[in-house]
């Protein structure tokens, strides 16, 4: 079968082509490229997307992170807790403020940091935790919003691969990540769930005064044009994004659930297959299915990998080599061995094509390739 993709954009685009040409048109007739009304508008709208927590749009998900540390006037020394398996961005932020990332193993089943092993990295200077909500499910939280507040330490969500996943604590409460710490930071890359047509980003915060903060950050420290109170970046959500993601904010439910979908096909299909886990789903979070991976067992990964590529499926690899094993970020004492979890999550795990755009056919020949892998 030809034409199978990781995401198909093209796909997602062309059904909603009228509404986003239109407001790119208006835009472009606008011509306020810079904080146009459109921002304050997507702004709103994902507010109301969050519970009315304040909604703080930037450059990038990675910004987010940085404006987020920034703002609450994390300082050169302290130490950050992040899980060792996540993308880059959520430890070069750290590392980029002077801050200590210290490196968390994560749980295997889950993907994301295991609560149980937080305690033990927390120092006099430890001063926040970045659960990191991987693949699209949130990290279990209950017990990591209770360290915090007993430590007295910052919760900073990387909701990057998780916007609109639920979580659910032991009181029944529920709340959307991002709105489950201090701050959200989330992302608005292509590929990402709420995807823009370029980069993107955004803070979520349901304390006032820090979102105040934050949106001063984004825009060179300044409330008044000229008046720097503060030292920022320049990290704004362009206007033509903007207006993207306005129209697309609208059927983010509805992505979901195609993903959703597409997840328990391949759960369904997949469970039995004796080389490979298909993934866990935790008690307390729905999952927005932002990669649908797999941990394959005992057979190898690569050739598997390879194999599924003969037959025009493609996969990929998050993360081929962990953190802490990055030239970038090696530190003394830490090496091969340290965090065994990961290390063996970077050799056996593999994502599945999955988007909102995927047909039941391509589904099928995915499955059936998989079956017919004999090592
Ligand atoms: C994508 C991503 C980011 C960074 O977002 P950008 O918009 O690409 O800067 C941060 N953390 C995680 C977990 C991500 O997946």
């Amino acid at each position: 079968m030809k034409g199978i993709k990781m995401v198909d954009l093209k796909g997602q685009y062309l059904r909603i082509k009228n509404e986003i040409d239109a407001a790119i048109q208006d835009v472009l007739l606008g011509t306020d490229f810079i904080q146009g009304a459109q921002v304050k508008r997507f702004a709103e709208h994902l507010s109301v997307y969050h519970q009315g927590a304040h909604v703080i749009p930037c450059g990038n998900g990675t910004d987010a992170l940085q404006i987020a540390m920034m703002a609450l006037e994390l300082k050169p020394g302290d130490e950050v807790i992040l899980p060792v398996h996540t993308y880059v961005a959520t430890a070069e932020v750290i590392a980029l403020l002077g801050l200590t990332p210290v490196f968390t193993e994560v749980n295997e089943e889950t993907f994301n940091i295991d609560p149980h092993l937080i305690k033990e990295k927390i120092t006099a200077k430890t001063k926040a935790i970045v659960p990191v909500h991987l693949y699209g499910q949130c990290a279990e939280m209950t017990p990591i919003i209770k360290m915090a507040k007993e430590y007295n330490l910052f919760v900073i969500e990387d909701l990057a691969q998780a916007i609109g996943a639920q979580y659910t604590f032991p009181t029944g409460e529920s709340k959307k990540a991002g709105t489950l710490g201090h701050v959200g930071c989330t992302s608005f890359f292509p590929s990402k769930n709420l995807g823009a047509y370029g980069d993107g980003g955004a803070m979520i915060t349901t304390d006032q005064a820090l979102a105040d903060k934050m949106q001063m950050i984004c825009n060179h420290g300044q409330r008044i044009k000229y008046h720097h109170d503060i030292i920022g970046v320049n990290s704004r959500l362009d206007t033509l994004q903007a207006a993207i993601l306005n129209v697309k904010l609208k059927y983010l439910d509805d992505y979901t659930k195609r993903r959703n979908k597409v997840a328990g096909f391949y759960d369904t299909q997949l469970k039995d297959v004796p080389f490979i886990k298909t993934p866990a789903r935790a008690p307390y979070s729905t999952h927005a299915f932002h990669q649908y991976t797999l941990r394959t067992d005992g057979i190898d990964r690569d050739h598997f990998k390879k194999y599924l590529e003969e037959k025009g499926v493609p996969t990929m690899i998050y993360y081929p080599v962990p953190l802490h094993l990055q030239k970038a970020y090696q530190r003394p004492g830490f090496g091969e061995g340290s965090f065994p979890v990961t290390e063996k999550l970077s050799k056996t795990v593999i994502s599945l094509p999955i988007h909102t755009e995927m047909s039941e056919d391509e589904l099928l020949y995915i499955c059936h390739s998989i079956k017919n892998y004999h090592g």
